[in-house]
């Protein structure tokens, strides 16, 4: 096979210890060091605008739909009304904007450890936030996540999204997937409450998924698995619900088609509808078969 001629800048990322995927970069648009991270905007020819962190692509105009809305609607639309939800991470602002297509939301609250990420997005990244942020329903803090949620009320929210960097990439989001944490997001869900924690790649990086997994087991009584192939991130990315007994885990494509319609979320989507809602939930985990 003939070797490419690489002779553009590309940008390569380990997909796994023994794998990278390599990207052709068509222009640099920032490049900065934060207190917590290298944030790099980058315009990819293959997937438009993009963000990267640490040298991990976060997301990119042309397909973060297909993120943004599995990681949200599957676990907003099981809970009855959900009217308060909180927001770890989720730095470009594409969840909040999610988040907030749901009528039934009064307060979304994102929290943020990086303040000048945050300020970064909210500038180079309009595609992603789409004007999410000066909504009046949204509240951007910057903190640590771990801070903010040891802090919160009890019952005190009726959803929350994890959308953190992965948990074998950056060390500051690593202990928002340990079992303490998921303690303490039980806690700040009211009674019929869940969350959703982005989960990385089951299939690369399997010890670390099984250790987010076991631990969301062992503090939620439902726990529901799915992955989605995310065209930037070279794999599918696995997504994990861990909700209290009143969820609706066994919705049909119909009643969910119904929740959006009531939401009016109906014409809002590029991605998830009732039919996605099934398929996503019905696909096996990718696993190694050692
Ligand atoms: N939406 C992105 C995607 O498509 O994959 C997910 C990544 S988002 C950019 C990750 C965010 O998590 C970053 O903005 C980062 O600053 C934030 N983060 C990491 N650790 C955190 C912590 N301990 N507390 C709050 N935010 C944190």
């Amino acid at each position: 096979m003939d070797v490419v001629d690489i002779s553009g800048l590309y940008s390569t990322e380990h997909v796994s210890e023994h794998t990278l995927m390599s990207s052709e970069i068509e222009r640099v648009v920032l490049w900065r060091k934060t207190k917590y991270q290298e944030v790099a905007i980058v315009v990819f020819n293959d997937f438009g605008l993009s963000l990267i962190l640490d040298g991990y692509t976060q997301s990119s105009v042309y397909d973060e739909y297909i993120y943004h809305e599995s990681l949200v609607h599957p676990v907003m639309i099981g809970v009855e009304n959900p009217e308060r939800v909180l927001i770890i991470g989720g730095g470009e602002g594409a969840t909040l904007r999610e988040a907030l297509k749901h009528s039934t939301v009064r307060e979304a609250v994102m929290v943020d450890i990086d303040g000048e990420l945050v300020e970064i997005a909210k500038k180079y990244l309009v595609e992603m936030h789409q004007g999410a942020f000066e909504d009046p329903r949204a509240k951007v803090v910057i903190a640590d996540g771990a801070e903010y949620i040891r802090k919160a009320p009890d019952k005190s929210f009726d959803v929350v999204i994890l959308d953190l960097t992965d948990p074998y990439s950056s060390e500051i989001a690593r202990n928002l997937y340990s079992e303490q944490f998921y303690k303490e997001v039980y806690r700040v869900l009211s009674e019929k409450g869940a969350m959703v924690t982005q989960a990385g790649s089951s299939f690369f990086f399997e010890k670390d998924y099984n250790w987010v997994l076991e631990n969301v087991r062992k503090v939620f009584p439902k726990v529901l698995e799915y992955n989605v192939w995310i065209p930037t991130f070279g794999y599918a990315c696995n997504f994990i619900i861990g909700a209290k007994n009143s969820f609706k885990a066994d919705l049909n494509a119909k009643k969910v088609d119904e929740i959006l319609k009531a939401r009016k979320l109906k014409d809002k989507l590029k991605f998830y509808s009732g039919k996605t809602h099934i398929a996503i939930l019905n696909m096996p985990i990718y696993r190694v078969k050692k």
